[in-house]
């Protein structure tokens, strides 16, 4: 029943009585907001929290990702969790350019965030090193909650973005200017 809102008190969407009015982009936003494909890419004790996130108790499912991929090019959300060494850099970037877009990267904990406690020189200090990043979880490891409020944050996002979102070609100059040998 929309008679019930004035103009002012209407939730979005609404633009009078007796209709409902949108965009395309925020259509295009809010299905893609509940349908986020994860791609898990753990490589120690964060990718446990995230286990029991995917679990029925914390239960990822009631945001529309509890179907995982382990094909890049099936998935649209990249969550790196753990310690990334700079061998493993180049891998972390072409599995992220093998994902089709749109897609996103949620940074969960702080070694995927920052190295964590890992300031060494085998250690990649942020994964924003060599892909960019949209969200970042912290905590060492962050509680299952905590990886969901980096959904969710993400969700809010994905929600407000334009249809065409990112040009792959637009991080290409960060990449360029980090040696990862
Ligand atoms: Fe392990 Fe802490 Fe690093 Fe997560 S942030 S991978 S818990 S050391």
């Amino acid at each position: 029943d929309t008679s019930k809102y004035t103009m002012a008190e209407a939730p979005a969407g609404y633009a009078g009585e007796g209709f409902f009015a949108t965009k395309l982009s925020d259509v295009v936003g809010l299905a893609r907001a509940n349908s986020l494909w994860p791609l898990p890419f753990a490589t120690s004790c964060c990718g446990i929290e995230f286990m029991a996130t995917m679990a029925s108790h914390y239960d990822v499912a009631r945001f529309g990702s509890e179907r995982m991929s382990f094909s890049p090019r099936q998935a649209d959300m990249l969550l790196v969790m753990g310690t990334i060494a700079k061998k493993m850099a180049p891998i972390l970037r072409q599995v992220y350019e093998q994902m089709a877009e749109p897609k996103w990267v949620i940074a969960v904990g702080a070694c995927a965030s920052s190295g964590g406690v890992f300031d060494t020189y085998s250690v990649l200090q942020g994964i924003d090193k060599v892909i960019p990043v949209d969200v970042y979880v912290p905590g060492c490891p962050p509680r299952p909650e905590q990886i969901l409020d980096g959904v969710m944050r993400l969700q809010d996002i994905v929600k407000s973005e334009s249809v065409r979102r990112r040009s792959s070609d637009e991080y290409k100059d960060l990449l360029g200017s980090y040696n990862i040998k």
